[in-house]
């Protein structure tokens, strides 16, 4: 179930300001500066999902695990914005990608899986929420469904970019094998857990206390940071699960999508 990288650790030193336990400092005036960003590729994940990459020529960078707010601006004059986590790494410079569901009857999803295309223009400010990034210094618990697995994959992909150390743990849930996002991502090592359908051989169910435990099974020095994300049914009941598993309250971020 852990994801972890063979190759030694590239000495990774965060500056000091995303040393800080709790929340991390966000740049008030990125947050705050809407950015033209223009759509250079879509890749399909799943039926229901796909990656949309911008470049945003001056985009400031994020750590993993930040979000964004995104603008679409019709003829008319009317405007809608949402918030979106950003699935690519740091390093990424000049470009983001986003993972958006197709939400039934979803006006800005919907607007991306059914009209967007490539050298389409939208707005974006952030990053924002120095709450659920997570900087690559210290043990991460990530246990995602969903679309919340969008965060977590930051994380994942900076930490094999960076070819860090620390140790860094996912556990994913999907309906089924056709609905995980970045299916092909995943090491041999990390076992989904299936809710509706699933390969023969593998139980269909929830996340579980089994689950949890697994995960926590050794303490790294320092304890895990544990970073939840999904819908808020998912939400609470993974938070439940680690809590009663032993994870410090303190020590659980959670992010909600619904
Ligand atoms: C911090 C944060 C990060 C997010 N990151 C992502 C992300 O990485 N990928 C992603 O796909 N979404 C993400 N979301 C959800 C996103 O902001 C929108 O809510 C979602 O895309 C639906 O917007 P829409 O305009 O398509 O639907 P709307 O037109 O707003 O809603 C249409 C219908 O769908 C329902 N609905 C709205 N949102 C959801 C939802 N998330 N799930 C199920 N039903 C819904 C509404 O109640 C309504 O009935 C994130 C939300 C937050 C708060």
């Amino acid at each position: 179930m852990s994801v972890t990288d063979s190759t030694p650790s590239a000495g990774f030193t965060p500056p000091t300001r995303f040393a800080v336990p709790g929340r991390i400092a966000v740049s008030n005036r990125a947050a705050a500066t809407w950015q033209r960003a223009t759509l250079t590729e879509v890749r399909r994940e799943t039926p229901h999902a796909a990656t949309f990459r911008f470049a945003v020529p001056d985009w400031e960078g994020h750590l993993p695990g930040q979000h964004l707010m995104l603008r679409l601006r019709a003829g008319d004059g009317y405007v809608a914005q949402r918030h979106y986590s950003i699935a690519s790494p740091p390093d990424d410079t000049g470009h983001i990608e986003l993972t958006l569901d197709h939400v039934d009857g979803g006006e800005v999803s919907g607007w991306f899986h059914t009209v967007a295309k490539p050298g389409d223009e939208v707005e974006v400010r952030g990053p924002l929420s120095g709450f659920f990034a997570w900087p690559g210094d210290r043990p991460a618990l990530l246990v995602g469904a969903g679309s919340g697995v969008v965060p977590l994959m930051s994380m994942v992909r900076h930490h094999r970019a960076r070819g860090l150390s620390v140790p860094l743990r996912l556990l994913v849930s999907a309906r089924g094998p056709e609905e995980l996002i970045y299916a092909s991502e995943y090491g041999a090592e990390t076992a989904p857990v299936f809710t509706r359908t699933a390969p023969e051989g593998v139980p269909v169910g929830r996340v579980s206390a089994a689950h949890v435990a697994a995960l926590l099974a050794d303490r790294p020095e320092g304890g895990w940071e544990a970073y939840v994300c999904g819908s808020n049914g998912f939400a609470e009941h993974a938070s439940r699960l680690l809590v009663d598993a032993g994870q410090p309250v303190d020590r659980i971020r959670i992010e909600r999508f619904g």
